[in-house]
């Protein structure tokens, strides 16, 4: 067997049975490039989508976290300055926590909704709300 069937082996093993209920959350994985003096996100789009969430939304929270002023071209985020994967890692996770995962039951199955000005995280799994900071 080749290397790559191996890894085709590998990419198939992992996949999730259909039938379980309880699959983990796959925490999607950023592709990070640094070059001269610009770090690139290359997925940036394909996290937000992963996670259903607005990409500009994801953006405005990156960008704030990091302190760091960035666009959007096509899929990728362009940030000024370099910044190391770990601490973009690092706030993917956070964001996850914060405004992706439920806090009631742990799933990913949510949404930012708004309830008279004031926006809640809303599962879809167990019913559960939660407000939550907004991002500006
Ligand atoms: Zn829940």
């Amino acid at each position: 067997m080749s290397d790559y069937e191996k890894l085709l082996d590998k990419a198939y093993e992992a996949l999730p049975e259909k039938s379980e209920k309880t699959e983990r959350f796959e925490l999607p994985k950023a592709d990070i490039d640094i070059t001269g003096n610009r770090t690139i996100i290359k997925n940036f789009k394909e996290i937000a989508l992963t996670l259903r969430r607005n990409p500009l939304h994801l953006y405005k929270y990156i960008t704030r976290e990091l302190a760091a002023p960035g666009n959007m071209e096509g899929s990728r985020l362009i940030l000024k300055g370099k910044i190391p994967p770990r601490i973009i890692y690092q706030k993917i996770e956070n964001y996850i926590n914060d405004y992706v995962l439920c806090k009631e039951c742990g799933k990913p199955d949510t949404q930012i909704v708004d309830e008279q000005g004031v926006k809640m995280l809303k599962c879809e799994a167990c019913g559960a709300r939660k407000a939550i900071r907004e991002v500006r």
